[in-house]
């Protein structure tokens, strides 16, 4: 087991970026909390959403599906005291509940589905995807540790184990991942541990019978060093055909990676890249020292006509059916620096409104400022579905108006206890927070956020 924990997060390290947060205990359904926040619910019909053929991205995030915003309330590391589970907000009735679907269960042992899942998950097709590990060393005999890769069905409630890891090495990385029909495309490694090499893969996974093909190996690097990651990625899938880059092109293959088309070259690609379907957008870096300044540009999906830019600087987009949503990268100064963790004199917010526009970039707008006179957002892992934006966030507010933002004055809303995601209206810039947390700290300090 030892030796399965420490390939993961040694593979985690060195492929993926990923930002783990605090164990939070598990949530009884229906709360008072939970229900307190039906009491201000409101919500406005829109048929604006996420686009659903792009790669999804498997850490901790707000996610959507079907109606229903889905969010991981803490951190798994295999541990068995771990009681974080999967939550899904019906985003028409405000009504939060837990996925797992029995009412009484705390999530605490085997017994339950989403015991030790990994806050990486994806949800495709009515199924969440995840992993699964956990040391079995406390309630079960046998010492070593368990993993598996498992499906739950969201309409029947069935789990479905593809890959059951015992001592070997564990093939599953968290990460971006890319489902389309019946396969699953994952990045992963091939471990040599006499040699102490590890070599990059694009993996595909066959959900129908869990049988694994590799389709392309990148070069070995030396396990424990710094490298640079797979230098292929996939991106999104359309037509029968998967997208990658490799940093300066973006070309389209089949399933089997093979029958490679060239799409677009000539490109320095420092962000995501998404498709609505008919245009390929992407981020050019204006300043290579200051990674939030890029220009999005778009061209066709086909390769053909120009690339042009529209309009937009950020890093930081998403793109909706009707929208990009994006933070605006003006820098604000919002007071100086009390904080203990923190470097710097002053406390500079890097992202100081959210905007949105057409996907040609017109009809540019402003939605809502995270520069307000008594309270200061920064937002993460957000998205954006209908009317609303749902995020996990930070908060600035100067309490006590001496110009200085300290320890007690900055809130983190999923570190720590309590768990909370704003949703932002974007047609009214009116907030409201969605709180899951533990049964421990349901009495009153998630009240620190007022509607
Ligand atoms: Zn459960």
């Amino acid at each position: 087991m030892k030796r399965l924990i420490s390939w993961v997060n040694t593979l985690l390290i060195l492929l993926f970026v990923q930002i783990t947060v605090t164990s939070c205990n598990d949530n009884i359904p229906n709360m008072p909390s939970v229900t307190d926040g039906y009491l201000d619910f409101e919500y406005t019909e829109s048929d604006d959403e996420p686009i659903l053929y792009n790669t999804l991205n498997g850490g901790s995030e707000v996610k959507y599906f079907d109606g229903c915003i889905y969010f991981f309330n803490g951190n798994s590391n295999g541990r068995q005291e771990n009681h974080s589970t999967l939550y899904r907000l019906n985003t028409k009735t405000g009504n939060v509940t837990t996925v797992c679907p029995d009412p009484l269960c705390k999530h605490n042992t085997p017994d339950c589905p989403f015991y030790a899942m990994d806050s990486s998950y994806y949800i495709y097709k009515n199924k969440v995807y995840y992993t699964r590990t956990y040391f079995l060393d406390i309630d079960v005999k046998e010492t070593g540790g368990y993993g598996d890769f498992v499906s739950f069905d969201l309409g029947d409630s069935k789990l479905k184990r593809y890959v059951a890891y015992d001592d070997s090495i564990h093939d599953t990385l968290f990460g971006s991942e890319l489902f389309v029909d019946k396969y699953r495309f994952f990045y992963s490694a091939i471990v040599d541990t006499e040699a102490k090499k590890a070599s990059p893969t694009i993996n595909r996974m066959n959900l129908e019978d869990g049988s694994v093909d590799v389709l392309k190996e990148g070069n070995p690097f030396d396990i424990g060093s710094s490298h640079s990651i797979m230098g292929d990625k996939f991106l999104f899938t359309i037509n029968k055909r998967v997208y990658f880059t490799d940093e300066t092109k973006i070309y389209s293959t089949d399933y089997d990676m093979n029958n490679r088309q060239d799409i677009l070259s000539g490109m320095v690609i420092s962000s995501k890249i998404l498709t609505d379907g008919e245009y390929i957008y992407w981020g050019e870096s204006d300043d290579p020292d200051n990674v939030n300044l890029q220009t999005l540009y778009r061209a066709k999906l086909d390769g053909s006509g120009e690339k042009n830019p529209i309009g937009i600087k950020t890093a930081n987009w998403q793109l909706t059916e009707k929208y990009i949503y994006y933070l605006n990268p003006k820098e604000t100064i919002i007071g100086k620096n009390g904080l203990e963790q923190r470097p710097g004199d002053e406390i500079i917010l890097s992202n100081n409104e959210i905007r949105r526009a057409a996907h040609d970039g017109s009809s540019n707008e402003a939605v809502f400022s995270l520069i307000q006179d008594d309270i200061n957002f920064e937002l993460y892992r957000y998205i954006c579905v209908g009317n609303y934006v749902y995020t996990a966030y930070q908060t600035y507010t100067d309490s006590n108006n001496d110009g200085t933002i300290d320890d007690s004055e900055f809130y983190q809303s999923i570190y720590g206890e309590a768990y909370t995601v704003l949703r932002i209206d974007v047609t009214t810039g009116n907030t409201y927070y969605i709180h899951c947390g533990t049964e421990e700290n349901m009495g009153g300090e998630n009240e620190q956020q007022k509607n």
